[in-house]
């Protein structure tokens, strides 16, 4: 069974996976997601795919608000990283309601 085929492809947001690269991933992985943002998923070979599943897929791309529970999409993934797990509209209503 291919994970990739119930993978989302408008995770792989190209701002937010350099955002990966740049500040949270460790060598291997980095190397491997540089790899995605220049070539695509289809340029890895299995060994490389099951690191960018475990490491990058699963740790930080699919997400859902810890508040409201809606899947985040790829372009808002750097915000939830950044608002400790919350979308921005409810961290927004986090931020109003303190
Ligand atoms: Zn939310």
């Amino acid at each position: 069974m291919d994970w990739r085929e119930d993978f989302v492809e408008s995770l792989l947001d190209k701002e937010a996976l350099e955002f990966l690269v740049k500040y949270h991933l460790g060598d291997a992985a980095a190397g491997i997601t540089r790899q995605v943002i220049g070539k695509g998923l289809s340029s890895l070979s299995e060994p490389q795919l099951y690191v960018f599943k475990t490491e990058v897929v699963d740790e930080w791309l699919i997400r859902k608000c810890k508040r409201c529970q809606a899947d985040v999409p790829g372009h808002d993934l750097i915000g939830v990283w950044e608002n400790d797990g919350f979308c921005s509209y409810c961290a927004d209503k986090i931020a109003k309601d303190d």
